[in-house]
């Protein structure tokens, strides 16, 4: 028996066809907070795949057909299913990804506006009449739902990454197999529960549970029936995606990692600055795309900064996201401390000093103190690599340009982060971030309400606003002629 009893939505099961289903094989779920086994999930393989698509294949006619109305109305009533489940969701996410109890629930109330928006975006997606050629033609744009949905999506978010796909690709009249990641499927059975219960037909949400990722990924990739691939994780497996939908010239949409720099110029409110820090690199251990890779900081203000940020670090609690108060829990598993560890290591090997943490946490397992370095370099791995966890790396710089360049120096380009209050170089540095998102005076921003999304090697596509329709519809030109 694990310690902590489990909420009631803990489900045990894969959703296909509308159907619960077993497998002889199974994986475990655990906790990373203590190790212990959540539960076990049926290990499918690529005909299970198959199965999924198949069925949501089955269900697309009647979906695409359901007026626009009733779809916003199903997806309206899974919003609210999922709110009214907040709780029991949010403790679900913490037990089996670690998370504090508080992210959890922000991340439910952030994950259900996705589908809250797009139930009314339903509404919207329209098509236009254009000037014509011809005096006795007439040319219309019709906007069509794509067509089968495949969704893979990572750990760290265990909920908002899905909705984030299924809501705009549902509201646009399609439907959805999922792939969510080994590491956290109860969350993404929960939801599919949660939209049985609400009414949704058979085959219009499946869920595939697998620990070998790359047989149920062949398939959603290759299999012809599927029109369109969502994917959120890592470049490397982003790229081997892409790949393979191009036998089938599907379309893709990439969410991929980031190296997101942080820059506080020397006329930075510093103490808004540390804020917006902490919440930009410590939030979910570091485990975040958008999280701060690397903060770049102005000679002026260097030392200033890294003993405000130093002092706030220090106070932040690590243990178990179940107990009051914990900001920091532990991190998803021994890879990842490897990999913290590894870059703390580098980073002092060539130079770099040690300003707090450093170290596995007394706790144990996985959880890792918070950690600042300072005086760190082009040299040092930190640079050019995702570190995904609570090291916060601190880089000096002299001159805008210098700042703009380093930022830029990545083969990423998801989120950038700056402070500073003169206008003329907030525009400036604005202008010259090669990033998707850009934070000013803000160390969070994500929201249903904007497209969020990469560019060079972070990703395709735009998930969230009006714009997040488009990677789920088709336009299709009609000419009438002979009027
Ligand atoms: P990952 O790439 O290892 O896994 C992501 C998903 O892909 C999981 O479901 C996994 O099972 C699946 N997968 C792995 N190999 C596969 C294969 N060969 N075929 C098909 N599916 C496969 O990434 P992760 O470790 O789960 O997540 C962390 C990464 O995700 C980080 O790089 C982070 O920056 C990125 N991320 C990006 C965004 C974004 O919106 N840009 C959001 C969250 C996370």
């Amino acid at each position: 028996m694990p310690t902590y009893p489990l909420p009631e939505l803990t489900i045990d099961k894969a959703y296909i066809g509308g159907e619960w289903r077993h497998a002889d094989r199974r994986f475990t779920v655990t906790n990373p907070a203590n190790g212990e086994v959540l539960a076990e999930v049926p290990d499918l393989d690529a005909d299970a795949a198959r199965d999924a698509v198949a069925a949501a294949e089955a269900a697309w006619p009647a979906w695409r057909k359901t007026p626009a109305k009733q779809r916003s109305a199903l997806l309206r009533a899974w919003f609210e299913a999922i709110m009214a489940h907040q709780e029991d969701l949010a403790r679900l996410m913490t037990l089996e990804q670690g998370k504090p109890l508080a992210e959890s629930r922000g991340e439910v109330a952030y994950g259900a506006a996705f589908i809250e928006f797009y139930a009314e975006e339903a509404k919207r997606m329209a098509g236009e009449t254009l000037p014509s050629h011809g005096a006795d033609k007439r040319l219309l744009v019709m906007r069509e739902p794509i067509g089968v949905v495949a969704a893979i999506t990572p750990w760290n978010f265990p909920l908002a990454m899905i909705t984030r796909k299924c809501a705009p690709a549902l509201a646009a009249g399609c439907p959805v197999v999922i792939k969510p990641a080994e590491a956290t499927p109860l969350t993404a059975l929960a939801l599919a529960r949660l939209a049985e219960q609400v009414g949704f037909p058979a085959g219009l949400l499946n869920v595939v549970t697998a620990s070998r990722p790359a047989a149920i990924g062949e398939v959603l990739t290759t299999d012809p029936r599927v029109r369109k691939v969502s994917f959120t994780g890592s470049t490397p497996v982003g790229k081997k995606l892409l790949a393979q939908c191009a036998g089938t010239v599907k379309k893709a949409s990439m969410e991929l990692g980031g190296n997101a720099p942080f820059i506080v110029f020397d006329d930075a409110d510093l103490d808004a600055a540390v804020e917006g820090a902490i919440a930009s690199k410590f939030r979910n251990a570091g485990q975040t795309c958008v999280c701060t890779n690397r903060f770049l900081v102005q000679d002026g203000v260097y030392d200033a900064f890294l003993e405000k940020l130093a002092a706030r670090v220090a106070e932040l609690q690590v243990g178990n996201g179940l107990d009051e108060g914990v900001v920091q829990g532990p991190l998803i598993n021994a890879a990842a401390v490897d990999k913290v560890q590894t870059h703390i290591h580098d980073a002092l090997e060539k130079g770099g000093r040690l300003i707090c943490g450093g170290e596995p946490h007394a706790l144990g397992g996985t959880f890792f103190q918070p950690t600042v370095v300072a005086d760190v370099t082009d040299a040092m791995r930190v640079a050019r690599e995702e570190t995904f966890g609570p090291l916060a790396p601190v880089f000096r710089f002299d001159t805008d340009e210098q700042a703009i360049a380093m930022a830029n120096a990545t083969e990423f380009g998801l989120a950038a982060y700056f402070y500073a209050r003169d206008y003329r170089r907030i525009w400036h540095v604005m202008e010259g971030l090669e990033y998707g998102m850009v934070a000013v005076n803000e160390g969070l921003l994500s929201t249903e309400l904007a497209p969020f999304g990469g560019v060079k090697e972070s990703g395709l596509g735009r998930e969230g606003s009006h714009h997040g329709l488009d990677d789920f519809t088709e336009l299709k030109y009609v000419c009438i002629g002979g009027l």
